[in-house]
């Protein structure tokens, strides 16, 4: 009777009595943790609208059952690589993407998708559209028109109106599923009863957390005295009334609470951190330690490294070679490979200082559930192990960099005690904020610290930062070698990123990998001179370790038909697989000089000829044995300074349509292959554009019919990227 009142109350108003909750699935598919991120957010959310969310990774396939869901279902999914979706959603993928499935398989499902993507690759928001696709085929319908986020220009532009709107979407379709013959249907499986509250208590318990205590805690590991957090006690900063509104402040007030940039504001300490295998039992070694290894990952040592580029290039570009003899890392020319890197250990050391955490550095991180928790379950994410000390979480599990979300900024708010930085955050959070997060916020790169140093009287609890600090990601390279040319060794490059100081963000750093990398092979550099010759590390000391692992599914590789032409496309360090690729052409046509090689094309493009043409001999060797038929470099300040002919192309794309006939026919009726490597935001786009030019006037097709000769190239992995933004 009281289900019945309920059910027609909700047919009424889609008003919840607040006692029981009605209950939707939700279900997300991530690769870097965004859209899990906004699933949980979501979660959270549903409590306030008198909702509650069973939420899961589309992975967790036992935990859900779609084929007999009645109540609505909301997916969040990324898209990752060329479209593909996020290894967490692979399978959910596979299976409802099975043919045999009928036509009314899923004709009980009402749905909504939230699909997060970026405009800078190929296929936005591929897997979102591909799901929402297929479960129309199948027959379900949607309750809510699908969101497509966009990561290029900030996904909270979609995120943030698409979540207010869903609410009372899914409180509609509740409301509308739950029709006379459903209602006790709907009443046992779309009620939320405390079942979750059992079975969260139980898993909890299983796994040792302590539910009696409030908020994250560090344990010492034996004997183990719980220390509780501190909340803030540093003193509110009382602050000038006219750093309040307008669009300066922020900026006003980072530049008054940042410190002046110094010397040791960006000093990286001189030594490269030692790497020891220590188990996770020894806490006390913990802070010596690399990461923990995950999987593939293997530990390996830099043999060489080389600086590429002259001093007074634009950017600094170093090869790196690893040793991998002995390893089982199996690579081919065109394959890229994670390296693990550790958070700027002077940035951690100002945080750990920031959080008044210093003293704790060394004891291991153990969760406790807060008492007045809306949470189902709080446990430590799967990336952060058992056992490991604060000082190993800061510097090895989480992103310390990342550019905060409104939801962190918000939450942040509740730690912060001075009224009037309590206010600009809540500002910048909010939806009237939104051009202030985006200037101030986003497009400044800021990090937590970046934050933390402009209002001094927030100081959340490590809590915080677990929930809201995404894992620190592996960082991929593409290897620059091949391995038949260099046995037991592979090689990548890269240009240190430079971040110079801005409005917001007044100290200038570098990317945390680059410049881990730099810092770690600077000893080598120093001793062994730079430019372009290879450079042996001969020296006693121990060589510097690094941990990588190969990244699983690459299909940029040269065509198993050697005789086929190859087009490829790679200015600055996007040439880094083309060298392998030749590399590994060179070594083919030596053991069998009587094969059929197609020709090859390579676009390579930099500022100076003199400058940071990057494997200038190796490339020059290449194009004088036949090997690459045909270089063309475009050297993009020299032409634009004079110091080339006026004639001389520009970017990549201007060289290739110097060639257009050639290369179309290459292409199109040699059946040849064409790939392209470097920056996703604008090269890669630019000769897409000039790609579709050069087949419309070559073949006398109109630029749709170009578009669409494109994309079966595509279809056929004959036009191939590997971009990065
Ligand atoms: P870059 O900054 O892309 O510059 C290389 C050349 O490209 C410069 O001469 C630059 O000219 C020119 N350029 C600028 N805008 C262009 C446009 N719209 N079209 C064509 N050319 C343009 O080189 P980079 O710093 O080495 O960056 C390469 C990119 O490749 C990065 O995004 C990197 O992440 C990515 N990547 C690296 C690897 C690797 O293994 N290291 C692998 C794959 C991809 P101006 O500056 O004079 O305008």
């Amino acid at each position: 009777c009281y289900l019945h009142a309920f059910a027609s109350s909700i047919l009424r108003t889609y008003d919840m009595p607040c006692e029981v909750k009605a209950r939707f699935l939700l279900l997300y598919g991530s690769q870097r943790g965004q859209a899990q991120a906004i699933a949980e957010e979501l979660a959270e959310q549903a409590a306030e609208h008198g909702l509650v969310a069973d939420v899961f990774c589309l992975s967790k396939k036992e935990k859900y059952n779609l084929e007999k869901e009645t109540a609505p279902v909301v997916f969040v999914v990324s898209t990752t690589g060329d479209g593909d979706p996020p290894d967490t959603a692979t399978a959910f993928v596979r299976k409802i993407k099975k043919r045999t499935l009928p036509r009314d398989y899923f004709s009980h499902l009402h749905y909504a998708v939230l699909a997060l993507g970026d405009t800078n690759y190929a296929n936005f928001c591929n897997c979102g559209k591909t799901i929402d696709n297929r479960l129309q085929e199948l027959g379900a319908t949607h309750f809510y028109s699908t969101g497509y986020a966009d990561d290029g220009v900030g996904l909270e532009l979609v995120v943030e109106p698409w979540i207010e709107g869903v609410w009372g979407a899914i409180k509609k379709a509740i409301a509308e599923m739950a029709t006379p013959g459903q209602q006790d249907s709907v009443s046992t499986s779309t009620l939320y009863n405390t079942d979750h509250n059992t079975a969260s208590k139980e898993n909890t318990e299983a796994s040792g957390l302590d539910l009696s205590l409030g908020s994250l805690a560090l344990k010492d590991q034996a004997p183990a005295p719980t220390l509780e957090l501190p909340v803030s006690t540093s003193e509110v900063e009382t602050r000038a009334p006219e750093l309040e509104a307008e669009p300066a402040i922020l900026e006003a007030s980072l530049a008054r609470s940042l410190p002046p940039l110094s010397e040791s504001a960006l000093n990286v300490p001189a030594l490269p951190p030692p790497f020891l295998n220590v188990s996770l039992e020894d806490a006390s070694a913990q802070e010596l330690i690399g990461p923990v290894l995950q999987g593939h990952h293997q530990e390996v040592s830099i043999s060489r490294a080389v600086q590429l580029t002259r001093d007074d290039a634009v950017k600094t570009a170093i090869m790196i070679e690893l040793d991998i003899s002995g390893k089982d890392i199996p690579y081919q020319p065109g394959d890229s490979f994670d390296i693990l890197c550790p958070n700027n250990s002077a940035e951690v050391q100002e945080l750990l200082q920031r959080l008044n955490l210093e003293m704790q550095s060394h004891h291991c991180v153990q969760l406790e559930l807060r008492k007045d928790t809306t949470k189902k379950a709080a446990q430590l994410p799967p990336y952060v192990p058992v056992g490991c000390t604060l000082l190993y979480l800061l510097t090895w599990c989480l992103e310390i960099r990342s550019v905060p979300k409104k939801a962190f900024l918000r939450a942040l708010v509740d730690s912060t005690e001075a009224s009037l930085d309590k206010r600009r955050l809540q500002e910048l959070c909010s939806k009237q904020g939104s051009a202030d997060y985006n200037r101030f916020i986003r497009d400044a790169n800021v990090c937590l610290l970046d934050l933390l140093r402009a209002f001094p009287s927030c100081n959340p609890p490590l809590s915080l930062l677990v929930e809201h600090l995404p894992r620190l990601q592996p960082r991929p390279y593409s290897a620059a070698s091949s391995n038949q040319r260099h046995p037991g060794k592979v090689h990548f490059v890269f240009n240190i990123v430079e971040f110079p100081a801005c409005p917001g963000r007044l100290v200038a750093r570098r990317g945390v990998c680059t410049g881990w990398l730099a810092q770690l092979v600077s000893p080598i550099l120093q001793a062994y001179g730079s430019t372009q010759g290879p450079v042996a590390m001969l020296g006693t000391g121990p060589l510097p370790k690094i941990h990588m692992g190969l990244r699983p599914g690459n299909s940029f590789r040269l065509p198993s038909d050697s005789s086929l032409p190859v087009v490829m496309v790679g200015p600055g360090t996007g040439v880094a697989p083309f060298i392998g690729f030749l590399q590994q052409r060179e070594k083919e046509r030596e053991t069998n000089p009587d094969g059929c090689f197609g020709e090859t094309w390579l676009f390579f493009g930099c500022r100076h000829k003199d400058r940071d043409f990057l494997f200038r001999e190796e490339l020059e060797r290449f194009a004088g044995s036949g090997t690459l038929t045909h270089l063309r470099v475009c050297f993009s300040r020299d032409a634009a300074e004079g110091t080339e002919a006026p004639s001389s192309p520009r970017y990549v794309q201007h060289g290739l349509l110097l060639h257009a006939k050639e290369v179309t026919s290459a292409l199109l009726k040699d059946g040849g292959c064409l790939y392209v490597c470097g920056d996703a935001k604008n090269m890669a786009k630019d000769v897409n554009d000039t790609l579709i030019d050069m087949i419309t006037e070559e073949t006398r097709v109109d630029k749709l019919q170009a578009m669409k000769t494109l994309a079966s190239l595509r279809e056929e992995k004959r036009y191939l990227q590997d971009i990065w933004g």
